[in-house]
């Protein structure tokens, strides 16, 4: 594996950790990227790769995101990730080794589930750790399944970039999983007229019972509707997909929408409001977050809440100065975390 600070998607991360365990068949990799703003916040994913490298490009690129996406959320939490690429027999094991490393860092990474890791993951993780989230909530107290706060705040985005109101407009909702369902049935509440698609059947069926209309999984972005959402995986607006686009605002929870930097071009230039991905989908690590930092089900749902204004501003600051929304967002993040940076040399 090369050196991770030659990597291409190295951004000034502050520590990665690769933890080789062979007599139990563990591999994984812990990225810190920032921890300007507190401990680096950021699920552990468990995927495997055709070559190990991609373990460590993901690991980068994924802490980075995170330290965007809370800096944006305004959470006292840097930004780091986990990533599990060689599991073995006794998963367990494995993840409590995880745990160990978690804690060998003495809390400038907390973890909680990310793609392929379970809640019984977590509680073999917090059998070596406290710096874990993501375990079923006590009541009033925040924790358990973060979807259902991502649907809210993608659906509170939403109903801001149409003026108010989602009444009567149309709404194509690209993946009806946990967060694209949630939506649905805010949205369906509301007053919003459905189109959906699913490459799954149950998932779909569920949608479709709300009273949707039913779109080809490869047409769903071409739907004439108010507002195009993507909630099923990343790279969905692309070279292909923006020229078909017919919807005039993009909002949706699902990560990395923009498959290049071009895209967001692409997107302005076709006249779409682009509300960008990591402000719209912040509910799950605000969810998370609070969780960690003890913090009650009020405190969640009041900054869930705060998403919309957040989503209009950063598209107002970026027609202000000519820029892309992605660009107004990623620059709000840099400033922020540059103040704290230099008010910490300070102190
Ligand atoms: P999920 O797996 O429950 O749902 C994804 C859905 O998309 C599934 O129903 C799947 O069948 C469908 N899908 C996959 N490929 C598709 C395609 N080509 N066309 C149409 N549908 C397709 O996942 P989720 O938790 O709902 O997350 C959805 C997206 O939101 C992901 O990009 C995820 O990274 C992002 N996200 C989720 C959360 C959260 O709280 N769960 C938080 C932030 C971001």
């Amino acid at each position: 594996m090369m050196t991770w600070r030659s990597h291409p998607s190295f951004d000034g991360h502050e520590d990665v950790v690769f933890v080789v365990d062979e007599a139990i068949g563990f591999a994984g990799i812990i990225a810190v990227h920032s921890t300007a703003l507190g401990p680096a916040g950021g699920g552990c994913r468990i995927w495997r790769y055709a070559r190990d490298e991609e373990a460590l490009t993901d690991a980068l690129r994924l802490s980075r995101g995170m330290t965007y996406k809370n800096a944006m959320a305004d959470l006292p939490m840097g930004g780091g990730k986990g990533v599990i690429y060689k599991m073995g027999a006794d998963r367990a094991a494995c993840m409590e080794k995880f745990g160990e490393t978690v804690e060998a860092l003495g809390g400038r990474y907390v973890t909680a589930e990310d793609v392929g890791a379970t809640v019984a993951d977590m509680r073999a993780i917090a059998r070596r750790t406290g710096f874990v989230a993501g375990i079923p909530k006590e009541v009033g107290q925040a924790g358990g399944d973060p979807s259902p706060w991502t649907s809210l705040g993608a659906f509170l985005s939403i109903e801001a970039l149409l003026g108010g109101s989602v009444q009567g407009r149309t709404i194509a909702v690209q993946g009806v999983g946990a967060v694209g369902f949630g939506l649905c049935v805010l949205l369906k509440e509301a007053g919003g007229k459905l189109i959906v698609a699913d490459v799954n059947a149950a998932n779909l069926a569920r949608a479709m019972a709300l009273g949707a209309e039913q779109a080809p999984v490869d047409r769903i972005h071409a739907c004439a509707a108010d507002v195009f959402s993507p909630n099923a995986l990343g790279a969905g607006l692309n070279a292909r997909t923006i020229p078909e686009l017919s919807a005039p605002i993009v909002c949706g929870a699902a990560n990395n929408q923009l498959e290049t930097e071009d895209d967001g071009a692409r997107l302005q230039a076709q006249g779409i409001t682009y509300a960008p991905d990591y402000v719209v989908n912040a509910g799950g690590i605000i969810n998370v977050s609070a969780e960690y930092l003890g913090e009650s089900e009020a405190a969640v749902d009041a900054r869930v809440r705060a998403i919309p204004a957040r989503v209009l501003h950063v598209i107002a600051t970026a027609k202000a100065q000519g820029i892309l929304p992605h660009q107004a967002a990623d620059a709000i993040v840099r400033n922020r975390i540059a103040a704290a940076t230099s008010s910490k040399g300070r102190s």
